[in-house]
C-alpha cells in the first residue's frame, strides 16, 4: 500500500525562538493576512490545511508551538508525532541562528531521538537591507549543508517573508514534498 492510502494526515510543527515568525507564517501561509502588532502565542496553536501534491490529497496540520521556556511542558507534547518541522530563525537577530541547534536537540528529546525531515528557514527578508548585521545566506546555506550530512537527508535552506509572502508557500510545500519522500522510503523499504 503507497504512501497515498496510508498517511494522509501530517504534523507540521514551528519551531524557533520566541518572535521569529512563526505565527505570522503560518497565517500567510494560511491566507490570514500578516499582523504587524506581536502577540504571544499561549501553548500551541493549531491549524489544518489540505493539499495535493502529485495528485495524492494531504492534510496537514500545522502546529505552531510557544517558543518561551516557560511552555516547555506544553512543547513537550506537541512535539510527539510530528512528521516534519520548519526550523525559523530570523535573519536579523543573530542570536535566533545560533539557537537553532538547541531547538533540534529539544525536538530529538521529545521525539524518541528520531530526526524527521526539516527545512530551514530564515525570515523577515524583506528586513535584510536596512539590518545592522544580518545572517548571511552562505552561512545559513552552509549550516543547512552540515545538517543534511548529519541526518542523511537534505535539509534546504529558504529566505521567507511573512510579511510581502516571499517563499511562504514554497516553505511549506517543500517540507511537504520531502515528508512524503522520506516516508515513503522508510515504508517501503
Ligand atoms: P513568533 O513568536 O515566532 O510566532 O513570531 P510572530 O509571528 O508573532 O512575529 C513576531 C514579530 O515579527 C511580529 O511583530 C511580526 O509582525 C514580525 N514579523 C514576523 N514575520 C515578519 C517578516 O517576515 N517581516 C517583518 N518585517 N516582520 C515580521
Ligand atoms: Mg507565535
Amino acid at each position: 500500500m503507497g504512501i497515498g492510502q496510508q498517511r494522509k494526515i501530517f504534523k507540521v510543527t514551528l519551531l524557533g525562538d520566541g518572535a521569529v515568525g512563526k505565527t505570522s507564517l503560518r497565517k500567510t501561509y494560511l491566507g490570514e493576512g500578516f499582523e504587524s502588532g506581536y502577540s504571544m502565542t499561549i501553548g500551541a496553536d493549531f491549524a489544518v490545511k489540505r493539499l495535493k501534491i502529485d495528485n495524492n490529497d494531504f492534510v496537514a496540520q500545522i502546529w505552531d508551538l510557544a517558543g518561551q521556556q516557560r511552555f516547555s511542558a506544553v512543547r513537550e507534547v506537541y512535539y510527539r508525532g510530528t512528521s516534519g518541522c520548519l526550523l525559523v530563525f530570523d535573519i536579523t537577530r543573530r542570536a535566533s541562528f545560533e539557537n537553532i541547534p538547541s531547538w533540534i536537540a529539544e525536538l530529538l528529546k521529545n521525539n524518541y531521538n528520531r530526526v524527521v525531515p526539516i527545512v530551514l528557514l530564515g525570515n523577515k527578508s524583506d528586513l535584510r537591507s536596512s539590518a545592522k548585521d544580518p545572517v548571511l545566506r552562505e552561512q545559513a546555506e552552509e549550516y543547512g549543508r552540515s545538517l543534511s550530512e548529519w541526518s542523511g537527508f537534505s535539509v534546504p535552506y529558504i529566505e521567507t517573508s511573512a510579511k510581502t509572502g516571499e517563499n511562504v508557500d514554497e516553505s511549506f510545500k517543500t517540507l511537504l514534498k520531502n515528508i512524503v519522500v522520506f516516508y515513503e522510503r522508510l515504508y517501503n523499504k
